[in-house]
């Protein structure tokens, strides 16, 4: 799959609900404290954004390869 020029992480505020997880299609979200989204799986889709509730996933760039 061609990456994405970005991606998702979660911030140390995330209450681990799993909203996030359940909706990520390409599972790249791991369970923890805080979950986590693991870079090289995550398409930059943004849908885990949406569903947070709690507005702790930010987006990020990706260094030039
Ligand atoms: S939806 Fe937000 S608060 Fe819930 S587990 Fe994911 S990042 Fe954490
Ligand atoms: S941005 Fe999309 S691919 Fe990346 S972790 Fe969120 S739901 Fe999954």
């Amino acid at each position: 799959m061609k990456r994405s020029k970005r991606f998702y992480v979660i911030s140390e505020k995330c209450v681990g609900c799993g909203a996030c997880k359940t909706i990520c299609k390409v599972h790249a979200i791991s369970k923890g404290n805080p979950y986590t989204i693991n870079e090289n799986k995550c398409t930059g889709c943004g849908l885990c954004v949406t569903r947070c509730w709690r507005d702790v996933i930010t987006v990020k760039q990706r260094a030039a390869d």
